[in-house]
């Protein structure tokens, strides 16, 4: 066999920080020969038969990997195996397979791949990191009930020894509960992104990841040694001695740091004199609250609600709606969760059958969010209601997403108003005194906050978009990635102004978008005055590490030098200096 290519370095995407030093265990992808072979008339029923006999041994193996997911894991992470049985259970996969076989005559190998390619083709056209998953997530599948026609075999991950590092094109269920049996160090894959089940997975298990490395099970080989870098998102593979060093060097360093940490979970987050902030966790979805938890953090800053729109092809009704709310809101008790309305638009609302929507040029600058939600007020209310029920069962606010002026948020409000109103009518409680903020991460919102600030209960900065409408840049664009300046001037001078804004308005200002994540933000954002950090749960010991280093004093002085710079590197240096002291 032809030796792989021995490489350096591969870039992907962070799924799970930390580091991780092992030998590779590899689990390559089969190689389907898929020819069409033509199958007789007498023998038709039998190859159905074939098919649907493949069929329900990977449901039996898949049944059997939620049932282990259950016991290792806990019930909120069988989402990826309930999602895989879905699909086997999606009348549409058989019906289209056994009509191939019945109708062309064809083989069942044949049938179901060009049945599987053409799902993939079609989710393919659309760009967005839900449907990549959802793609993968179907090759999954085909690739399963193909083994089970085949009778083939693949490495299986039961084998791995201990502190291997497994490297594979994806990962499915059963192979989570397996990589945490055999306590593997580590997992790249070649697929996957920051939000796929298995990069959630690896963060559950606290093992370092890198994903969506595009090929490299193609360019490893089995026992070559790897470095897994799950802080800058690479992988190394056979590395010298020098760069082995100082990798094993850093993970040293970061166990130690990592029991450190672990030290500060049930401290406040305070500063040295004294002034408290909360330290709370963004969540994109339920299987993130075991983190969230274990964290420490005290609350939930941004409940993104979208994912319940996106799991199904329909829109979600009320009662769905208000279990998911309430679960969550249920698990973080005594802390409170800000809830977050609806955040979509462009392609991600089209299965929802909204009447009258249609495809827009520029979706990021068109109907979406709280634009979308006020235009058609049905769905609107119908998440407010699920909202406010969840609210009886725990300490819930709301929040509105991108709000461009106040008259906006005040229609917001009265449907909120109406939303209640329909309860009171139905004898259903809720909580009457819930607190309503509103995002701010449109310049219009964020220069006229002051007055947005007067109406109400609190403000929280999305410096996601903020920065993106700032500098006129598409967040997800890379060609532009370098004009992503959260320390412009531009950008502290509108944060100044909006924690201002909020303070004289005697509200509350929090910051939910990923610059309330980065450490070397931390301290100028306190000095700013900013009273709650939403961060991801991994970022929650170090952001309260920085906190409880420094005084609100030493704080609000350094946010004032910063402010009297004028160019990035100056501000870089004023906030370096301040970290070596
Ligand atoms: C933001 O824009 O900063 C934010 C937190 O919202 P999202 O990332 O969901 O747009
Ligand atoms: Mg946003």
């Amino acid at each position: 066999m032809e030796q792989k290519v021995k490489t350096d370095v591969f870039k992907g995407v962070i799924a799970s920080s930390g580091i991780a030093i092992g030998k590779i265990y590899l689990i390559e992808e089969e190689e389907y020969c898929i020819v069409p072979k033509k199958i007789q008339k007498q023998n038709i029923k039998k190859e159905t038969e074939r098919f649907k006999i493949a069929v329900s041994k990977v449901k039996e193996e898949l049944i059997n990997a939620k049932k282990e997911i259950i016991k290792i894991f806990g019930k909120a992470h069988t989402l990826l195996a309930d999602a895989h049985i879905l699909m086997l259970e999606d009348p549409l996969l058989d019906r289209d397979v056994i009509r191939k076989i019945v109708e062309e005559n064809v083989n069942a190998e044949y049938a179901l791949w060009t049945t599987i390619e053409k799902v993939v083709l079609s989710f393919e056209k659309i760009d967005d990191e839900y449907f990549r998953e959802r793609k993968n997530d179907i090759q999954e599948i085909g690739k399963r009930i193909m083994r089970q026609l085949t009778s083939n075999k693949r490495r299986s991950i039961t084998d791995a020894p201990n502190d291997a590092i497994v490297v594979s094109h994806n990962l499915g269920p059963s192979d989570t509960v397996k990589l945490k049996e055999r306590m593997v160090a580590g997992f790249v894959t070649d697929v996957g992104g920051r939000t796929s089940h298995i990069a959630l997975f690896a963060q559950d298990l606290d093992i370092p990841a890198v994903v969506g490395l595009k090929n490299i099970t193609g360019v490893t080989n089995h026992e070559d040694v790897i470095i897994v870098d799950g802080n800058q998102g690479i992988v190394i593979i056979n590395p010298d001695e020098q760069t082995l060093e100082n990798y094993r060097r850093e993970c040293d360093i970061q166990i130690n740091e990592k029991k450190e940490l672990q030290k500060l979970r049930d401290l406040p987050a305070q500063t040295k004199d004294g002034h408290r902030v909360t330290l709370a966790c963004n969540i994109d979805t339920p299987e993130e609250m075991k983190a969230i938890i274990n964290s420490g953090a005290e609350g939930i800053g941004l409940f993104r609600t979208e994912f319940i729109f996106l799991r199904e092809n329909r829109m979600p009704t009320e009662d769905e709606q208000y279990e998911v709310c309430r679960d969550i809101v249920h698990k973080m008790l005594p802390y409170s969760v800000i809830i977050r309305t609806l955040d979509l638009g462009g392609d991600k609302v089209m299965h929802l059958g909204l009447e009258g929507f249609n495809p827009e040029s520029n979706p990021f600058l068109g109907l979406r969010a709280i634009r979308l939600c006020l235009k058609y007020p049905e769905m609107f209310k119908t998440q407010l209601r699920a909202i406010l029920r969840a609210s009886k069962e725990g300490k819930v606010k709301i929040m509105f997403p991108m709000i461009s002026s106040v008259s906006e948020f005040q229609m917001a409000k009265r449907l909120l108003e109406t939303a209640k109103q329909e309860l009171r009518t139905r004898n259903v409680e809720f909580d009457e005194k819930i607190e309503v903020g509103a995002m701010i991460e449109i310049p219009s919102a964020a220069l006229t906050s002051d007055i947005i600030a007067k109406e109400a209960d609190f403000l929280s900065i999305g410096t996601n978009d903020l920065i993106q409408y700032t500098f006129a840049i598409d967040r997800m664009n890379e060609t532009v990635a370098y004009m992503y300046e959260p320390l412009h001037l531009s950008v502290l001078r509108l944060l100044k102004h909006i924690i201002d804004a909020g303070h004289n308005a005697g509200k509350w200002v929090g910051m939910c978008g990923e610059m309330a994540a980065d450490i070397s933000f931390t301290s100028v954002l306190l000095g700013m005055g900013l009273d709650e950090f939403s961060v991801p749960p991994s970022a929650v010991p170090r952001i309260k590490k920085v906190i409880r280093n420094i005084s609100i004093e030493e704080a609000k002085d350094l946010a004032r030098e910063v402010l009297n710079n004028n160019d990035k590197d100056s501000i870089l240096n004023v906030i370096r200096k301040s970290q070596l002291v």
